[in-house]
Order: structure tokens, then C-alpha cells, then sequence
């Protein structure tokens, strides 16, 4: 348990539970509606929602009218320092003795929306007992591990448009697999999650430049659950030689709040060991994760939980590595941690690693599971446990429909 302080006291009483996960000490940050009504900036406090549009409106906080945006991508351009003036002041007006007016809507008379335009979507691959445990299942033990593993972030660039908010069904895909003579054409029949975090750009790079993981670090806004879902037949059939494509582009879902880089700066620590050292441009001058537990259930049974401090590559060192070539970086881009698993078979953050590639069949509430059926439903959820009060993603959970044949 890190030692965060004490926790902070908000008039919101639901906020103070301890197993609460939007406390004082988070202040997330989404996008919602009521009553089919405009979709717009929110910060979760307890069980209920801070109106900030209406915040604004009223003179309580500044953000330049942002805060009426169907989306976050304009307030997070305003910058850090405007990140930290708004969090200061949300602080003081939800603390005890704040401001007893503030606008606040029920969470549960609210819809939730995409927080962020998301601009583009990379995923990268960071966690080595994830890496090797796949690696074994495609190559086999002697070629698990690529040799360009421990040295960069390998990542490929995936689809912003299938990127969906928790709570949107995700529909079984058609595709290519290998059968016994040549390719077949069938529904997926290894339906898979993947357990991420995905860190939210928040400043803009220029082309042509390269940023340095110190510089990287500061333009990271804040972090949401991913769920990358993955069609493994379709997979194995199409990643040589470009990685992944139609196995992957099937849908991600994402938490509807963002958890800021401030919320979760008491609890920063370091990764996993290196087995050798990085070239000069991907070292870290301080640790870049986070001290943070974090796991999925299917159909409401815990399947696998780890820590994110197994995580061989924070997502300052992915975006520094995204820019060497020149890349520009945008508001809003979304960058998947890769599968975070630990290393055992209780720790990992997929069913093929789970289940071994299908030959180790679990009991999911009775009922045997290789992959995911049509039905099922998977959900995400991760926190930092401070004293006395913790820091939550809040859901990120999606279902499957059967595919259209
Ligand atoms: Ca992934």
C-alpha cells in the first residue's frame, strides 16, 4: 500500500467510502448526457456527476468554454497548467466547505460518452510475460521473444473509428482463418480480450521532431481501461508479415472516464527489471508506472488480475519511440499499453495465454470457456489503493453479439 496521505473529505458523501472509486483525491474526467440532452464535459465524484458546462457557465471554474464541448479534446489543448488550475480548483469546491451549489447530476441518470475525439490509436505490445507467453503459442518457445523485444516499444497502428465507449455491444467478426486446404471463410472462433491501459495525448508534437521520454511524460494527459479485443484465428492467419489487421480492428473499448496523470502521481514506481540497457533516447530519468492493481471478470466471475508494475514500457517511453521517426503526436491519440499480464496463469489479461491457446478449458459460472461466446460479457477494472481511499477507472465492459453471417 502506498503511503498517499490522508484522504481528503468531500460534502459528496458517497465519495468517502473507501471502495469508492472516484474520491476527492481522482476528479476523472468524461463526457455525458441526461435525457437525451447534449452531450458534455463532467468530472465523477462519488455516485454523481460534476456539471461542468454548468460550472463554467456560472463563473466556478475557467476553461476558456471548453467545458461545453461534446468532447475533452479542446480543454485538454489548453494545457497543463490549465490541468492543474481546474483540478486545484474542483479540489476546493468539493472538499468539505466547499461549494454546496455546485452542479451535480446523478451518475445513474446519465449516459456516458467517448471522453475523447479519439485522433488516431496505436497499440503496443509492452508486458514481456504477455510477449513471451503469445510468442510460445505462435513460434514456440525458442522464437517467443523477438530479439528487438527488450531494446524498443513494438507497437502498430490500429483504427480510431472502431475505438467504442464501455457499455457498446461488440459484434462477433467474419473473417479469414486457415483451414486443413487453404483459407475458410467463418465466424471467429477464438474470441478474445485483452487487458490494457490506454494513456491519452494530450499536447501535440511537430512533425518531423523527436520527443524525449522526460518531454513524452508531460504530454500525457491521463489514462482510461482499454479492452482490445482480439480475433485470434483471424490473427494467426494474417499477422505475418505486417502484425495485426482485420483481428484487431473489430472494436476497443474504452472507459467513459479519464483518470489524470495527477490522480495517480502518488502511486508512481517502477517497472519491471530490464534485461538490458535501452539506447540513450528510451531511458526514463524517474520510474514511469504505476503502483496499481488492475483485472477482468467474464459474465461477473474474476478471471485474471495483476499489477501494472509488471509493464516492461511506460507510455512516456511508447510515445517517445512513436516520434523518433518524425510522427507527430495529436490531442487525443490514444496509446494501448499492450496485454498487461503477470506471470502466472492467474495473472494474465487474455483468454489465449488463460487457456493456454484453447487447451486448458476453464469454468466461467458454471460453464466451460475456451474463448468468448456470444453473450458473454467481459469487464475491465483497475485502481491504486492509497490509505483510507482508493483511485478507480470506474467500468469498461462490453458484450458479445453473435456475428452476421
Ligand atoms: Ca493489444
Amino acid at each position: 500500500m502506498v503511503q498517499a496521505g490522508m484522504p481528503r473529505r468531500s460534502f459528496v458523501a458517497s465519495a468517502n467510502r473507501k471502495d469508492c472509486d472516484f474520491p476527492l483525491e481522482n476528479l476523472p474526467y468524461g463526457i455525458f448526457s441526461i435525457d437525451g440532452g447534449a452531450p458534455r464535459c463532467g468530472v465523477a465524484i462519488g455516485d454523481m456527476i460534476v456539471d461542468l458546462a454548468a460550472c463554467e457557465a456560472r463563473g466556478l471554474v475557467d476553461a476558456k468554454g471548453t467545458f461545453s464541448a461534446p468532447q475533452l479534446n479542446d480543454f485538454i489543448a489548453l494545457g497543463r497548467d490549465t490541468w492543474e488550475k481546474v483540478r486545484t480548483r474542483l479540489t476546493e469546491l468539493l472538499g468539505e466547505g466547499g461549494d454546496e451549489t455546485v452542479p451535480l447530476v446523478a451518475m445513474e441518470k446519465a449516459r456516458l460518452h467517448l471522453p475523447v475525439r479519439v485522433t488516431e490509436f496505436t497499440d503496443f505490445y509492452a508486458s514481456k510475460n504477455h510477449a513471451f507467453n503469445v510468442g510460445v503459442l505462435f513460434r514456440g518457445p525458442e522464437n517467443a521473444l523477438p530479439p528487438q523485444w527488450t531494446h524498443m516499444p513494438i507497437g502498430y497502428n490500429g483504427r480510431a473509428s472502431s475505438v467504442v465507449v464501455s457499455g457498446t455491444d461488440i459484434r462477433r467478426p467474419m473473417g479469414q482463418v486457415k483451414g486443413e486446404n487453404g483459407p475458410e471463410w467463418t465466424a471467429c472462433r477464438r474470441l478474445d480480450l485483452e487487458l490494457e491501459l490506454g494513456a491519452i495525448v494530450g499536447a501535440d508534437s511537430e512533425m518531423g521532431e523527436r520527443v524525449s521520454v522526460a518531454d513524452a511524460e508531460s504530454m500525457i494527459f491521463g489514462y482510461v481501461l482499454l479492452n482490445d479485443w482480439s480475433a485470434r484465428d483471424i490473427q494467426a492467419w494474417e499477422y505475418q508479415p505486417l502484425g495485426p489487421f482485420q483481428a484487431k480492428a473489430l472494436g476497443t473499448t474504452i472507459s467513459p472516464w479519464i483518470v489524470t496523470q495527477a490522480a495517480l502521481e502518488p502511486f508512481r514506481c517502477e517497472g519491471a527489471a530490464r534485461d538490458v540497457p535501452l539506447l540513450p533516447y528510451l531511458q526514463e530519468e524517474r520510474p514511469g508506472f504505476y503502483d496499481m492493481t488492475i483485472g477482468w471478470k467474464m459474465n461477473g466471475q474474476k478471471m485474471g488480475e495483476t499489477n501494472y508494475n509488471v509493464m516492461y514500457y511506460s507510455s512516456a517511453q511508447q510515445l517517445a519511440h512513436h516520434t523518433v521517426s518524425g510522427c507527430p503526436m495529436r490531442v487525443g491519440d490514444l496509446l494501448g499499453s499492450g496485454t498487461i499480464s503477470g506471470p502466472s496463469s492467474a495473472e494474465t489479461g487474455a483468454l489465449l495465454e488463460m487457456t493456454e491457446g484453447g487447451k486448458k478449458p476453464l469454468t466461467v459460472n458454471g460453464a466451460r470457456r475456451t474463448f468468448i461466446e456470444d453473450g458473454d460479457e467481459v469487464s475491465l477494472y483497475a485502481y491504486a489503493e492509497g490509505e483510507g481511499y482508493r483511485i478507480g477507472f470506474g467500468p469498461c465492459a462490453g458484450k458479445i453479439l453473435p456475428a452476421k453471417a
